[in-house]
């Protein structure tokens, strides 16, 4: 199935525009801001998943009172080397820059940090935290969960266990374009089957599965029947997202569960006791390392080197590269500032909706 067509719409406009529909549903001018240009950030980076698609869901919450607009982070707990962190449901483009900022802080004095960050809202694309990170020269690591967001099945299981939760590792290249790894421990992120319902790139074979055990590549299976630009809701689909790499993948994982949903003081995806569905929120462990209390020089120079050895590997099929992580990021990026961002016409679509539910017109462009 070839992808349907798109609307490309201008960086510029589509910041105004996200920013303004936010602004008009409850937040700060200023939060409004914030929001669209993480999600824009999310849509230059190449996963739209994570871009404006969420606006409508966004909004939803907003309304709903599952986000609260205008949080700032509480502090649990703190010393020089770590803090435990409560984000109160607000956004998490504004919670998720505060947390990482302390850890950034406490990672140039004291060398390394670990900030465990629970009850923030939807915390995005993480590689936009380990780029944050990066630019202020450092390392970092990420775990991830959303507490009552189970939706994808263990190694050799049908019912959903797990959130998709997400891990990254970040380490800056001076002079360069940051090493980035990024992704969902989900065979595809949810966002995926989000595009593919949309009509955008279909999801690859075994993503889902049904209750039966039967593999399935039919958004229809995550969210039951889909009707248009109806709100996707997994809560009425039957099967989960799988896993990826078998035993290796989903134990990785359970680990994010057990780091950002246990350790954080968080919850995990599955339900809280008494067996109901926790309140969605992004729970996220964070390592900060700083380079200069390790030898900032010789990581610098080895790191450089190493990963152009690596891409120096003969590619297994002609005329193609072997690529780094974070590579095809910055490249999508780079053509994306220049060319504008395509949108799926249902992505854009349901954001007119919801524009036009609040009284925003479509932008000129
Ligand atoms: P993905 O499968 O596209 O993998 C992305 C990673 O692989 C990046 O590090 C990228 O640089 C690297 N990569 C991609 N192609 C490559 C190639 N050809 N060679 C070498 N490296 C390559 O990512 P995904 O699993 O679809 O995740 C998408 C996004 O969803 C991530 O940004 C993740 O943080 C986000 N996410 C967020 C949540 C949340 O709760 N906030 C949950 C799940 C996923």
């Amino acid at each position: 199935m070839a992808d349907l067509p798109t609307q490309s719409v201008p960086v510029a406009t589509l910041q105004d525009f996200i920013a303004a529909i936010f602004a008009k549903a409850g937040t700060s001018q200023e939060e409004g801001e914030r929001i669209a240009h993480h999600l824009i950030g999310a849509n230059l980076a190449g996963h739209d998943s994570h871009g404006v698609i969420r606006v409508p869901r966004y909004v939803f919450w907003l309304q709903n009172g599952s986000v609260v607009a205008g949080r700032t982070l509480e502090v649990v707990k703190e010393s020089a080397t770590h803090a435990v962190l409560d984000g109160g449901y607000g956004f998490g483009q504004t919670i998720g820059p505060l947390a990482v900022d302390m850890g950034i802080a406490k990672a140039r004095e004291a060398g390394m940090a670990v900030i465990a960050l629970r009850n923030s809202g939807h915390i995005g694309r993480i590689g936009d935290w380990a780029e944050r990170a990066a630019r202020a020269g450092l390392v970092s690591l990420h775990f991830v969960n959303v507490a009552g967001g189970e939706l994808v099945a263990p190694f050799n299981g049908v019912d959903r266990r797990f959130s998709t939760n997400p891990m990254c590792i970040g380490a800056p290249q001076p002079g360069t374009d940051p090493l980035i790894l990024d992704f969902a421990t989900s065979t595809v992120a949810e966002g995926k089957v989000l595009v593919a319902s949309n009509g955008g790139k279909p999801l690859p074979p075994g993503a889902l599965i049904d209750p039966d055990g039967t593999l399935s590549t039919n958004p229809e299976s995550l969210y039951g029947p889909i009707a248009g630009t109806s709100l996707r809701d997994s809560a009425n689909g039957a099967g989960a997202l799988r896993a990826f790499g078998d035993h290796k993948g989903s134990g990785i994982a359970f680990m994010c569960e057990i780091l950002a949903g246990c350790l954080t003081g968080g919850a995990t995806s599955g339900p809280i006791p008494g067996g109901r569905r926790g309140r969605i929120a992004n729970g996220m462990l964070s390592i900060y390392l700083d380079p200069g209390h390790f030898g900032a020089q010789h990581f610098a120079e080895t790191a450089r080197e190493y990963a152009l050895y690596v891409k120096a590997s003969r590619p297994a099929v002609p005329d193609t590269e072997v690529l780094i992580p974070g590579e095809p990021e910055a490249r999508t990026r780079a053509t994306r500032q220049r060319d504008g961002i395509p949108l799926q016409l249902g992505t854009w679509a349901a954001i007119l909706e919801t524009a036009e539910k609040l009284g925003i017109s479509t932008p000129a462009f």
